[in-house]
């Protein structure tokens, strides 16, 4: 018997009580899970357990590997690494008895000073849908449910309960939608849906979104999740195609059980416009059963709410059919996390950016080093929220240059530490909150930066899931410590640890400059063998680094939105596709990150497919520099001008790493996406115009090395 074969009996042996009891979250007796549905013993279905997220697993009371932010993961441009970290986490999750990861996280980074871009990939749609389909693909391999969230639209955390995503439907089907949809094909077990409206409708209450386009259009068999206290209605959304409800608890209880600070969670319950309601029981709990009794919910609906839950668990194993091996078998609690320890330093090394060197780096293995900034004795695991994740080990900045230095290494931090907002800590989040006996000597870190042969800075911002961020500036007294070490020292290399773009005044005077994002729990590991050269600085910018105020999110229309509506008339226009057809040229291009080798491109063609149409580009890549590295390289479409047609100017097609030694040539083969040639008109659907298409081929937006041409 197949997996799945038994799941329409076991529909068909419940009863509808046992059935609304599906269909909604439980207090989980173990309190391991963030959702938690009972199971039905009298007719063999299980327990599941949903864990979150997207950063690694969250279990109270558990250490797992704090995994780089997907942000950093999608600055590897290798997808491949991220199916690896998927699988890791699948692992972790399945030995800490859970069965569903809440993740990843796949929303396009629209705004820049979205508080959760930390957890999300990229402001471009292929990229997003490259590592959302690999991150799915890992954990589902472990038999673990993947759930790629917030569908969709979720950009923004200001008001994200009440707020409308005013979107329409070219900018779903060119950049929200790609995520989503080739996490589905790659088969994601769940998706869970946005706290927002989307075009005034509720993301839970959507039928069109859920029911036409996710599941009868792109085919999707899992079950659809709320978000947690997400759920407005219970025969609407029902309806409408949500499958599951979340949580099952009441926000009081919720508050209690993880230590929730109740000025810091996510909902506030005296803001009588938030139309959740009271939050004290699942609604499904409280009004389905009634619902379908009447009619208003059709039995039909019911029962495949429960066959699209009670499916996925077989899936992964868990109604144990004869001859398949039980889930249970690989619930010992063992995984390897010295292995998972070295996908995370694969990942933060590989994810870190280089973005200027004079060529002090890499630091030679003698120098005498003085590190200085917020960021030096602490790892950075991440942002606020649910993502937040209690780490197996951590290597702060400090550890991992001490154990890679030969030379003297010096620590001040010359600035407060830059606290992170936690959900869990019960309340201290002031961003400068000082601790006792943590003094500060600005002066001291700039004399002893003065005496080093190198200095390096490590700033960070802080973002939290909840609130978005006010500016992109990095906070407290930073910049002025940047300026002050780099006047010391002329050879100071400044570390940005963020989750989105910021604002790096003070670029220009200083010898280098490295963004490592979060990197998780091995920090200064990864950001010590970039430093000194043991491995390539091999990330590429995964969204655009502008000055605030020149996105295209800086209308208080478009972001946070008025009367709790944000305009997306900037339409397809987001991230490097507004500043190509404003003519605006960024402080740092989307792609862009510097190696320590030098590449040269030499032939190139396109390949074309059965059918005649160019699919892929092939390219000589040439290390011409003197020490190995890595090189991504990109390839983007221009489209053909065509009359009444607004079309960025250029749009990601797709890329391709490759690490070559010194002197080393090697042919580089990059498959273009199709998102990136068609488009789509809002009456005749996807539209691929007649025309002469030109592929760039470069190693970031804009850069173009060279030109091929083919026609549709
Ligand atoms: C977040 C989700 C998360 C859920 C459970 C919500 O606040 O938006 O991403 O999975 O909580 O913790």
């Amino acid at each position: 018997m197949t997996r799945d074969a038994a799941v329409p009996n076991v529909v068909d042996s419940l009863t509808l009580e046992e059935k609304c009891k599906l269909v909604h979250g439980a207090v989980d007796p173990d309190g391991t899970a963030t959702g938690y549905v009972p199971g039905v013993p009298r007719v063999g279905v299980p327990e599941l357990r949903l864990v979150d997220g997207p950063l690694g697993v969250r279990v109270p009371g558990e250490a797992a590997t704090a995994f780089p932010a997907p942000i950093a993961v999608a600055a590897t441009f290798d997808p491949e690494l991220a199916r690896e970290q998927g699988a890791a986490m699948g692992r972790e999750a399945a030995a800490l008895g859970q069965d569903a990861l809440l993740g990843p996280g796949v929303n396009l980074i629209r705004v820049p000073h979205g508080g959760r871009n930390f957890e999300y990939f990229s402001e471009d749609p292929v990229v997003t849908a490259a590592f959302a389909a690999a991150v799915v693909d890992g954990v589902q391999r472990e038999d673990v449910v993947a759930t790629p969230k917030h569908y969709v639209a979720n950009s923004q955390e200001t008001r994200r309960l009440v707020v409308s995503a005013e979107v329409g439907d070219r900018a779903l089907r060119e950049l929200y939608f790609p995520g989503f949809e080739a996490a589905v094909e790659a088969g994601a077990g769940s998706v869970m849906t946005a706290y927002n409206r989307i075009n005034e409708t509720h993301a839970s209450d959507h039928h069109r979104l859920l029911t036409e386009i996710l599941k009868d259009e792109w085919g999707f068999d899992g079950y659809v999740v709320s978000d947690w206290f997400g759920t407005e209605t219970a025969v609407g959304a029902a309806n409408a195609g949500l499958d599951l409800e979340m949580p099952g608890i009441s926000l009081e209880a919720m508050h209690e059980a993880f230590g929730l600070d109740p000025d810091t969670v996510m909902l506030d319950e005296e803001d009588e416009s938030i139309p959740s309601g009271d939050h004290t029981t699942p609604r499904f709990a409280l009004e389905l059963e009634a619902a379908v009794e009447r009619g208003d919910v059709p039995q039909g609906r019911l029962d495949d709410m429960v066959a699209r839950i009670v499916g996925q668990m077989a899936r992964i194993g868990l109604l144990e059919a004869d001859d398949e091996p039980s889930a249970a078998d690989r619930r010992d609690g063992s995984v390897d996390r010295s292995a998972h320890e070295d996908v995370a330093r694969a990942i933060a090394t590989r994810g870190t950016v280089l973005l200027e060197n004079d060529g002090t780096l890499p630091l030679s293995d003698d120098a005498d080093v003085a590190l200085v900034g917020a960021g030096g004795d602490e790892a950075m695991l991440g942002g606020g929220g649910s993502s937040e994740v209690t780490p197996t080990h951590e290597v702060t900045t400090l550890d991992g240059l001490r154990s890679r230095a030969e030379g003297t290494v010096t620590f001040e931090r010359g600035v407060s530490r830059i606290e992170t907002p936690s959900f869990f800590d019960g309340g201290d989040d002031a961003p400068d909150a000082e601790e006792p006996g943590d003094e500060t000597d600005f002066d001291a870190a700039v004399d002893a930066a003065r005496e080093a042969d190198a200095a390096v800075v490590v700033v960070r911002d802080t973002t939290t899931e909840g609130a978005d961020r006010p500016s992109l500036r990095l906070p407290g007294e930073q910049d002025a410590l940047v300026e002050a070490v780099a006047a010391a020292n002329d050879r100071t290399v400044v570390v940005v640890q963020c989750g989105g773009p910021v604002e790096l005044p003070w670029r220009d005077d200083v010898a280098g400059l490295l963004v490592n994002w979060y990197p998780g729990q091995v920090d200064g590991d990864a950001l010590a063998s970039v430093l000194f050269g043991d491995a390539d600085p091999g990330g590429r910018l995964p969204v655009t680094f502008a000055p605030e105020g020149r996105y295209p999110t800086s209308s208080p229309e478009r972001f946070p939105g008025i009367d709790d509506e944000a305009q997306y008339d900037e339409g397809v226009f987001v991230g490097y596709r507004h500043f190509d057809a404003a003519d605006d040229d960024p402080t740092y291009p989307f792609g862009f990150g510097r190696s320590y080798a030098s590449f040269e491109y030499g032939e190139a063609a396109l390949v074309v497919d059965e059918s005649g149409d160019a699919d892929h580009v092939r390219i000589d890549v040439e290390n011409v520099g003197s020490r190995p590295g890595r090189d991504v390289v990109q390839a983007y479409v221009r489209p053909p001008n065509v009359d009444g047609v607004d079309r960025p100017v250029r749009e990601l097609a797709g890329f391709e790493a490759v690490e070559l030694a010194a002197g080393e040539r090697e042919t580089v083969s990059l498959a273009l996406d199709e998102l990136a040639v068609q488009r789509y008109d809002d009456d005749a659907g996807w539209t691929v115009d007649e025309g002469e298409y030109t592929v760039e081929v470069g190693r970031y937006a804009g850069d173009v090395r060279v030109e091929l041409s083919f026609s549709r």
